[in-house]
């Protein structure tokens, strides 16, 4: 990814915007960008700075980005609406060509980190009400005063704030900022990438001994580790990353959202809503309160991954009307004309509420209650779903 057209090769010290922000170390990173921890030495708070990759294609799709957070930012002065919120933006210049930077609040660990963290056996149902009222504060702002679709909405994409936020106070914080290039720091091209590997493996051990490390992550501790329980960690959380958001009235074809996030709609190509991130939403739900996912398809003999999708689907939540099956472009791919699937002809019918209680050891009341508010959003009909605002407003959240 280190090369023209790619990532920038980022440094701590390294100034940003003639000088104004200052790169602290790396918080993540993705398909089309890396993410540091910044300095903002004219606020003097720290923020988080996307460096987009940068070819053309990349170089659009942070424009794009900025469009959608800006629109987000605007209809948004007092930032109470769970959306990510965009402080500034900028052209950086490097040897890999030109960036366009992103300099949005800083925020916490992701909802991915604290399933992880939780060792994947759910984080209990009072965190997960709470997470699910600020994503749904979020999506109802999208949806119906923005008129955006996230498409992409799942853990990862989902972050805490923090209630240590270090962009309010970095006294407090414990730590003081990076102003100048750590000395005896000499890197060149080999250099950058092996550092570039260790960091990696570094994060990728992290993930997995994540509740037994103490240690610092390249300086500053990730909340989750600081706390070293989830006490006193605010539950209010974000949705960020707008890379493949769209207005609902200028939608792409073809596929969108993560794989196991995916609506069925999309699948069989009927067409898609703001009731596909809804969608989304409920899958997110179930891992947060489980710490499984609630479908992971695979290929299987002779059936692909969308088939596999669909049965999983329809074990849980019944068999999809034929109405709906056949309604798509590629109805005709998985389901014959009697709108049974084609290669899947055995389904093992395990209804949501009584995974809850069999697979998961919940106590019945809690299933119930748990799958009454899940149930509704994940009907095959999109029309059919509850709105963000109408989840709200559901006696399991209130
Ligand atoms: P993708 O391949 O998922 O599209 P991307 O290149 O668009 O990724 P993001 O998803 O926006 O990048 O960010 C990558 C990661 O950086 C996030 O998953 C998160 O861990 C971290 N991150 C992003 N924004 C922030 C923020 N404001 N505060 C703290 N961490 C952040
Ligand atoms: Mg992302
Ligand atoms: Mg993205």
């Amino acid at each position: 990814g280190y090369r023209k057209g790619g990532y920038h090769a980022a440094r701590p010290g390294d100034r940003f915007a003639d000088g104004r922000f200052v790169a602290q170390r790396k918080l993540g990173w993705g398909n089309f960008s890396t993410v540091w921890l910044a300095y903002d030495t004219l606020l003097s708070r720290f923020v988080a700075l996307k460096i987009q990759k940068s070819a053309r294609d990349y170089a659009q799709a942070a424009l794009h980005e900025i469009e959608l957070l800006s629109a987000a930012a605007k209809g948004d002065p007092t930032n109470t609406k769970c959306v990510l919120q965009l402080l500034d933006q900028f052209k950086h210049a490097g040897p890999n060509g030109q960036h366009v930077c992103l300099v949005t609040e800083l925020l916490g660990d992701s909802l991915l980190r604290l399933i992880r963290y939780n060792r994947n056996k759910g984080i209990g149902l009072t965190r997960v009400r709470e997470i699910c009222r600020s994503v749904l504060v979020g999506l109802d702002y999208l949806h119906r005063e923005l008129g955006v679709i996230h498409t992409d909405l799942k853990p990862e994409n989902v972050l805490l704030v923090s209630t240590i936020n270090p962009s309010k106070d970095p006294a407090r914080a414990g730590f003081a900022p990076i102003l100048d290039k750590p000395e005896g720091n000499q890197y060149n091209g080999a250099a950058i990438s092996f550092s570039e590997k260790m960091l990696r493996m570094r994060a990728r051990r992290a993930v997995v001994k994540i509740s037994r490390r103490r240690e610092s992550l390249g300086g500053v501790m990730v909340d989750l580790e600081r706390k070293r329980s989830l006490d006193g960690v605010s539950m209010k959380c974000k949705i960020v990353d707008f890379g493949n958001a769209c207005w609902a009235d200028q939608q792409s074809a073809g596929e969108i959202q993560t794989r196991q996030y995916r609506a069925p709609e999309v699948i069989i190509g009927s067409g898609y809503s703001y009731s596909a991130d809804m969608w989304s939403f409920a899958c997110l739900v179930f891992e947060l309160a489980t710490g499984d996912m609630l479908f992971s398809p695979r290929d299987c003999q002779g059936c692909s991954e969308d088939e596999d999708h669909l049965a999983l689907m329809m074990e849980t939540l019944g068999k999809m009307p034929k109405k709906i099956a056949s309604s798509g472009t590629r109805s005709k791919d998985y389901f014959n004309r009697y709108g049974d699937l084609k290669r899947i002809r055995r389904l093992k019918f395990w209804p949501l509420e009584r995974v809850l209680v069999e697979k998961y050891n919940f106590p019945a009341p809690d299933a119930n209650g748990f799958a009454n508010f899940l149930r509704p959003i994940l009907d095959f009909a999109p029309e059919s779903r509850p709105t963000a605002a109408e989840c709200l407003k559901h006696a399991w959240l209130n």
